[in-house]
C-alpha cells in the first residue's frame, strides 16, 4: 500500500514537473522599441509539440520555431508600435489530451528619452573595477547555497566577497576622484565550483550573480550612479558561456554551441579573420576553438542563439538603463555577426557607446575593427569604439627608457603612436588606458615612482581619445602579474571591514597614497569640462631630447602640454612652437597654477610635465 502511494505521488510529482515552464526569455520586453519583432525562448519539459495562443491587441505571432531538443520552443512575435499598449496578457501553450500551459507576459512602457540616452564618450573617464575585489557591502551575499564556491579570501583566483552595494557605498568616492563613468567587469551569474571572481564564464545572461546583489540591485545600482553624474558600461561576453551555463545539459541546437570531437582551443590568431591568404582550418580554430576548457564557444551563426543574445544586450540597456557596453574577447567572434549585433543595438539607442576588446599588435588591426574604416575587405563592424592597446603597449615603457631620436623608444613611442590615427575612422572613439585587469599593473611597471606618474597620467588625459583608469591605480596600488592574475586584481583597501587601511578617505588614506590620489583627482575634475581636450584637435611635434610637445586646440581654447621624459633639465626653444603658440604669450599650469612666459625660452625640469592653458 505504501508502495503504491508512493508510486503514485511520484507519478503526480512527474506529471507536475512535466507541465511546467522552466523559463520565459527576455522575460519582459517593452512597447515603442525601433525593431517589432521580439523572439522568446521558452524552455520546459516536452513543450515542443505545443501550439502557441496569443490574444492581446496589437500582438501576433510570426513564427513558432520547434528545435532539437524537445524542451524548447522559439517564438517570434511581432508588435505593432502604433496599435500596442503597455500591459500583461497570457501566452497558452496547447497539446490535444494535455492540460493547457500558460504563462504571463508583460510589456512595459519605456523610460522618456530612453532611445536617446547619452552613450560614454571623450569628455568621460572610465573607472574601471572588479567588483569582487573592491568592496564587501554585504557579507550575507558572501556565500549562497545555489552557487558551490564559497568566499576565501586566502585565495589569490577564490571570491572575496565584494558586491555591487560595495561600489555603491564608495560611489562618493569614484566621483571626488573625477571619474564620469564605471566599468565593472562581469555581473553576470558565473556558477562553477572554482575561480569564478572574474565573472568571464556567465552561466545565465539574463541573471546577475546572487553574490554581487541581484537583477534590481544592479539596476538601482546603476540609478544610484546616474544620480551622481556618472555613466555606466556594462562588461558582457558573447564569444562563450561558463561550462556550467544552464543550457548545457539540454543545448536547444546542436550547433547552439561549437562543438568538437576533443578540446580545440583556439589558436588566438585575430588575423585570420582578415588574412587574405588564411587557410580554413585555422580561421575555424580562431572562431569556433574554445578559449578554455570551462568556456564553451557559443556560435553566434545559428540565428536562434543570435537573436537571443542582441536582445539580451538590448534588455540590459534599458532595462539597467546603461550607457555603454563592453565586450569581451570582440575579435574571436563570427565577424559578421558582430557587425549585425553593434547595428541592431546602434539603431535602437543612435547615441549610445560599445567598445570591443581588440588586444590586437598593431594601430591598423586594431582600426579595422571600428565603425566605417576603410579596408580592402569592405567590411563594417558598426563598432563605435576600439581599445588603443599599441597606445598601452607604449605607455608600459616609454616612461623608463631613453634613446636616439630614429629609435622607438621614450616620448618617441608615444609620439610614433599617435602619428598612426589615420588609420583611425573615429580618433576620439579610442579607449585610452595605461592598464586593465589583464595586464600588468602600472604603478608596478613605473617601480612605483610618482613622478613617472604624473607624466604617464598627464598624458592619458590631454592626448585624443576616452582615458580609462584601473582601481586602485589611484592610490598607488601595485601588483604583478607575473605572480598571477590575483596579484593585479588585489582587494581595494578598505573595502572589508578588517582592513587596517581605508583609503576610500583622505583620512584612512597614507601620505604617499594621498599624493596619488590628490594629483590624480585635480587632473580628472579639470578634465571633466574641457571640451578642448574631449574632442579638440592635436598638433604635436617630433621629440627632441625625449621631450614631447604637444597641442590640443579649438576655437575657444589651445591647452599646450610638455613632457620633459629626459634625466636632466631641458630648455624649450619656444619659437619651434610658433606655428600652434600663434599669438599666445603665456601659459598656466592647471596643475600648479604657475604662469610661463610663452614668448621667450624656459627650463623644463628633469622627468616632468605642463600642461600649459594659453593666453
Ligand atoms: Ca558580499
Amino acid at each position: 500500500m505504501l508502495k503504491n502511494t508512493l508510486f503514485l505521488l511520484l507519478s503526480f510529482l512527474t506529471l507536475n514537473l512535466s507541465a511546467q515552464i522552466e523559463r520565459v526569455e527576455p522575460a519582459f520586453w517593452w512597447v515603442g522599441m525601433k525593431n517589432p519583432q521580439l523572439q522568446l525562448l521558452i524552455h520546459g519539459s516536452e513543450i515542443c509539440n505545443r501550439k502557441v495562443e496569443i490574444q492581446y491587441p496589437g500582438v501576433k505571432i510570426l513564427k513558432v520555431n520547434r528545435p532539437c531538443s524537445p524542451n524548447y520552443l522559439f517564438v517570434t512575435l511581432e508588435i505593432n508600435q502604433k496599435t500596442v499598449k503597455a500591459g500583461k496578457f497570457d501566452i497558452l501553450l496547447k497539446q490535444p489530451d494535455k492540460t493547457d500551459l500558460s504563462f504571463t507576459y508583460e510589456l512595459k512602457n519605456r523610460r522618456s528619452n530612453s532611445a536617446q540616452r547619452e552613450g560614454f564618450n571623450s569628455s568621460d573617464v572610465i573607472y574601471l573595477l572588479m567588483p569582487d575585489r573592491f568592496a564587501n557591502g554585504d557579507q550575507k551575499n558572501d556565500n549562497i547555497d545555489s552557487q558551490p564556491e564559497k568566499m576565501n579570501r586566502s585565495i589569490d583566483y577564490g571570491r572575496h566577497g565584494g558586491d555591487i552595494k560595495g561600489i555603491q557605498d564608495h560611489l562618493d568616492y569614484i566621483k571626488e576622484l573625477g571619474a564620469t563613468a564605471i566599468w565593472c567587469t562581469p555581473v553576470q551569474e558565473n556558477n562553477y565550483s572554482r575561480a569564478t571572481y572574474h565573472g568571464y564564464a556567465i552561466s545565465d545572461y539574463y541573471k546577475i550573480d546572487p553574490r554581487f546583489g541581484s537583477n534590481d540591485d544592479y539596476a538601482n545600482f546603476v540609478e544610484a550612479s546616474h544620480q551622481k553624474g556618472m555613466k555606466m558600461i556594462m562588461d558582457m561576453v558573447s564569444n562563450h558561456c561558463g561550462i556550467w551555463a544552464w543550457w548545457m545539459n539540454d543545448l536547444p541546437f546542436e550547433d547552439w554551441i561549437h562543438q568538437w570531437s576533443e578540446f580545440t582551443r583556439t589558436n588566438h590568431k585575430a588575423c585570420t579573420i582578415k588574412d587574405t591568404h588564411a587557410s580554413n582550418v585555422d580561421k575555424k580554430i580562431f572562431t569556433d576553438g574554445w578559449f578554455s576548457e570551462t568556456m564553451p564557444d557559443m556560435n553566434q551563426q545559428n540565428t536562434y542563439f543570435w537573436t537571443y543574445y542582441i536582445q539580451n544586450s538590448i534588455w540590459w540597456i534599458e532595462y539597467a538603463n546603461l550607457n555603454g557596453i563592453r565586450m569581451d574577447t570582440y575579435t574571436y567572434n563570427d565577424r559578421d555577426a558582430m557587425s549585425q549585433w553593434a547595428k541592431a543595438i546602434t539603431d535602437e539607442y543612435p547615441h549610445f557607446n560599445i567598445m570591443g576588446e581588440t588586444w590586437l599588435y598593431s594601430s591598423q588591426d586594431i582600426a579595422f575593427w571600428q565603425k566605417d574604416a576603410v579596408n580592402a575587405l569592405k567590411y563594417n563592424s558598426n563598432l563605435p569604439t576600439v581599445m588603443d592597446f599599441i597606445l598601452q603597449k607604449a605607455l608600459s615603457s616609454c616612461f623608463n627608457e631613453h634613446g636616439k631620436p630614429w629609435e622607438d623608444v621614450g616620448m618617441n613611442r608615444l609620439y610614433n603612436t599617435v602619428a598612426n590615427d589615420y588609420l583611425y575612422a573615429d580618433i576620439n572613439n579610442l579607449l585610452i588606458f595605461p592598464e586593465n585587469h589583464d595586464t600588468q599593473r602600472y604603478n608596478y611597471l613605473l617601480n612605483n615612482d610618482l613622478t613617472k606618474y604624473k607624466m604617464a597620467m598627464s598624458f592619458l588625459m590631454t592626448t585624443r581619445g576616452i582615458p580609462q583608469i584601473y582601481y586602485g591605480s589611484e592610490i598607488g596600488m601595485s601588483g604583478n602579474k607575473g605572480k598571477g592574475d590575483g596579484d593585479i586584481r588585489r582587494d581595494f583597501p578598505g573595502g572589508w571591514p578588517t582592513d587596517s587601511i581605508n583609503a576610500f578617505s583622505s583620512k584612512g588614506r597614507t601620505p604617499v597614497q594621498n599624493e596619488y590620489f590628490n594629483f590624480l583627482s585635480k587632473l580628472l575634475n579639470w578634465r571633466k569640462n574641457k571640451t578642448v581636450i574631449h574632442n579638440g584637435l592635436l598638433t604635436h611635434y617630433v621629440p627632441e631630447n625625449d621631450v614631447y610637445v604637444y597641442f590640443r586646440y579649438n576655437d575657444s581654447e589651445k591647452i599646450m602640454v610638455i613632457l620633459n621624459n629626459n634625466e636632466t633639465d631641458q630648455t624649450l626653444k619656444i619659437d619651434r612652437y610658433a606655428e600652434s603658440l600663434e599669438n599666445k604669450t603665456s601659459g598656466t599650469d592647471v596643475m600648479t597654477g604657475k604662469t610661463y612666459d610663452l614668448k621667450t625660452n624656459f627650463t623644463v625640469p628633469r622627468e616632468s610635465v605642463l600642461i600649459l592653458e594659453t593666453h
